[in-house]
């Protein structure tokens, strides 16, 4: 297949200098490109176009055009067209980075309305000035055809495409008077609603023309470069999968159609919270579910200490992690901080991006293998509210400490802003400890997005798992009956399916009755104290009448005649060291069976819990029951510890098993990385060999059981097993 290059591995780099160019300008160029090439092992570059720093300089540039004003001290140096002959010569592709968020207020005051405006009517760059100086515009005001002609403007220079770091659509904007015309025609409405204003209903058609607006500033952008080359690559930082997406207009699926790459940020922070070690592996996969190729934005930066290089364990996982779920990588280095510790910062670029770039040729068109999919819903993120006033209860932190044991107060949140913001906490948590318990238990998953749920893509997958996918639309419910009816494995929690694709509370009595409810009594209080779920089958190697900890949340449900009941809730204790009160009438899990496929259904969003609380007994739960419904059994298996990813991918003739080693000193920022020996792997294939990609020696493999077993002697940052 004759690919673009855009559609075969592409590393990228980009080097910071702030706004002092002139270490590029009087650097040799040919050494920068070498260094681009073979020290970092790049085969794209970003280049400055309009450099984005204080006081907001996006209308600046660095490249000469008499439409627009130059960068001071720049004379009529030209930093795009004087680099791009060297980096041809070392086959880099050059990527224009715009800055189309940040400008600043001189500037804007010479261009009053368009500016992005609150509700109030005050810009919003001067309530909130960008990074402490400067303003931003609207995409809906002519700002957009300056815009165009700006990208016009870089494409002429003979780049191979833009990046645009912006626009952003900021939370409480825009209520400019273009805004308010362009949504009079979208939705024949007179006013705008209250910014986020839950309780009106225009609010969600506001969240819907924001979205559009952003879209449809990126189809005008892509159809302006191709104006003048009907190749360029044209993307922006375009937000994962979280519940701030809707404030942000932030929708992967809807842009993608006007973009060359699906790209998203994950930028290392030290943080008090906890922090998940794989965090790039699940965006990777998040953002590779399109069509698009995708890439995965990593800041060699520790944190917000710009001039200190990420350590070498961190940089070295995060390229893996990009790479192993399907992503391309992309990282940004500050060139002082290179210059002042060079050679600490290249080992973990060296160590896996250089595996990656030895072996591209195998990556090359490489797709998902794995047969579990997992729903991560933007609908859902966009939309959510549980209409279980029920689960506003604040629970505390179950902290017992001095003697005073905190279980939260009784009260009952009603208010709306509130219950969104539970609701919010409970799927975020959902969608984040769903790939991080799939990872930990070794099951390997692809990612769908909402409009992906056809039937030609659930036919790759074997089961589908709905990590409270609460908001889906009509079509996507038959959808997924069908796939269950034909075979498929469905593993639904808590409120998933029991709303529109809107986040209204909807008729789907049928749905219900599918999955396996007769009717829903209420909610359990959420809890983190003393409630159990008990089995009341043996499940894996669990007996009748294990206790797991209680997920905080639990609905209270009566299953229909045929569910299989596997484990039921206590009745609530919620008080620390007291009797067990006997078990409750309400299940816990159920299975249903379905034509010739089956369902599991948690009453309770697991994930969540596991998200929080890292619980293995929640995890290995998963586990076996994705083992013991799954036909044939785990896809995989391993006797590695879950510091170990396991992901699968294929190409036409060949799988590859990619191995992510996060076993580390047990802190973010990892310090280092320890090997793990003699890890074996089981997997079902007809593939007759096997070859390891990091030292190239070939790999012995067995039949048992119908399964083909092998054994790694020894896994460091990363490997990747190659079976043909
Ligand atoms: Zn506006």
């Amino acid at each position: 297949m004759d690919r673009k290059w855009w559609e075969k591995p592409v590393r990228m780099i980009r080097r910071d200098y702030l706004n002092d160019f002139a270490c590029f300008f009087n650097a040799d160029m040919d050494k920068l490109a070498w260094e681009a090439r073979y020290l970092w092992k790049a085969n794209c570059e970003w280049i400055m176009a309009t450099p984005g720093c204080s006081p907001g300089t996006g209308h600046l540039t660095l490249f000469n055009s008499d439409r627009f004003e130059k960068f001071p001290g720049t004379g009529s140096r030209d930093i795009l067209r004087e680099y791009l002959p060297y980096a041809r010569r070392h086959k880099i592709h050059i990527i224009a980075y715009i800055n189309m968020h940040w400008y600043s207020y001189d500037f804007a005051s010479q261009h009053p309305s368009w500016e992005q405006l609150l509700e109030d009517g005050t810009p919003y760059g001067r309530k909130h000035p960008l990074y402490g100086n400067g303003t931003t515009f609207c995409v809906n005001s002519p700002w957009r055809e300056w815009a165009f002609d700006m990208i016009q403007e870089v494409m002429k220079t003979g780049v191979d495409g833009c990046f645009l770091d912006g626009p952003v659509i900021y939370p409480g904007a825009c209520y400019c008077k273009y805004c308010r015309e362009k949504f009079k025609m979208f939705s024949g409405e007179n006013m705008l609603p209250i910014f986020s204003d839950w309780k009106d209903p225009l609010w969600k058609k506001f969240a819907e023309f924001r979205s559009q607006s952003w879209a449809d500033f990126m189809k005008d952008a892509t159809n302006a470069a191709k104006n003048v080359n009907s190749e360029a690559v044209m993307f922006l930082n375009g937000g994962a999968f979280n519940s701030s997406n809707i404030l942000l207009g932030y929708d992967a699926e809807r842009i993608e159609k006007f973009q060359s790459f699906t790209g998203a940020e994950d930028f290392f922070h030290c943080t008090q919270a906890y922090h998940s070690p794989y965090t790039s592996l699940n965006l990777s996969r998040f953002l590779s579910a399109g069509k698009n190729p995708s890439v995965v934005f990593t800041h060699h930066a520790l944190s917000t200490w710009h001039y200190v290089p990420l350590p070498e364990a961190e940089v070295s996982t995060a390229l893996a992690q990009a790479t192993a779920g399907g992503s391309n990588t992309w990282f940004a280095i500050f060139y002082l901080a290179i210059k002042n510790s060079k050679s600490d910062a290249i080992v973990g670029v060296k160590k896996t991006g250089g595996l990656i770039a030895k072996n591209e040729k195998y990556l090359e068109g490489s797709v998902s293998a794995a047969e579990t999919g997992v729903l991560i819903s933007n609908r859902t993120l966009y939309y959510y509210i549980s209409k279980h006033s029920g689960l506003c209860r604040e629970t505390g932190s179950g902290k017992e400490q001095g003697l005073i044991f905190d279980t939260g107060s009784d009260e009952y949140l009603k208010d709306i802003d509130k219950r969104r913001e539970i609701s919010c906490g409970i799927l975020d948590n959902e969608n984040r400890g769903c790939l991080d318990i799939c990872n930990f238990a070794h099951i390997p998953v692809q990612v769908l997005w909402d409009g992906y749920i056809l039937k030609e893509n659930l036919h790759r997958i074997k089961t589908l798992i709905l990590p409270n996918a609460a908001c889906l639309s009509d079509l996507q419910v038959k959808n997924i009956m069908d796939f269950v009816y034909e075979g498929g494995i469905l593993f639904s929690d808590f409120e998933s399916g029991m709303y529109d694709e809107y986040g209204n509370d909807t008729d789907r009595n049928d749905w219900l009755r599918f999955i396996g409810i007769d009717r829903i009594s209420g909610v359990f209080k959420p809890s983190r104290v003393e409630d159990y779920i008990v089995l009341t089958k043996k499940v894996g190697s669990f007996d009748s009448g294990f206790f797991v900890p209680r997920p905080v949340n639990a609905l209270a449900i009566k299953p229909v005649k045929e569910a299989s009941i596997l484990a039921n809730y206590l009745n609530p204790i919620n008080m620390p060291y007291t009797q067990p009160k006997g078990i409750s009438e309400f299940p816990a899990v159920i299975t249903t069976k379905r034509g010739k496929g089956k369902i599991v259904y948690l009453a309770s969003p697991m994930f969540e819990s596991f998200n929080l609380f890292h619980i293995d007994t929640h995890k290995n739960l998963f586990y076996y029951l994705i083992r013991d419904t799954v036909p044939g059994g785990s896809q995989i298996e391993t006797n590695a510890p879950g510091s170990l990813a396991l992901e699968i991918r294929r190409t036409d003739k060949t799988l590859l098993i990619h191995l992510v080693n996060i076993t580390s000193d047990m802190k973010r920022p990892m310090g280092t990385i320890v090997p793990l020996y003699n890890i074996s792997i089981s997997i079902r294939t007809d593939l007759k060999n096997a070859r390891s990609l990091s030292s190239g020696k070939t790999i012995k493999l067995k039949k048992i059981k119908g399964r083909t077993t092998f054994v790694i002697p020894e896994v460091n940052e990363y490997e990747i097993v190659l079976l043909y």
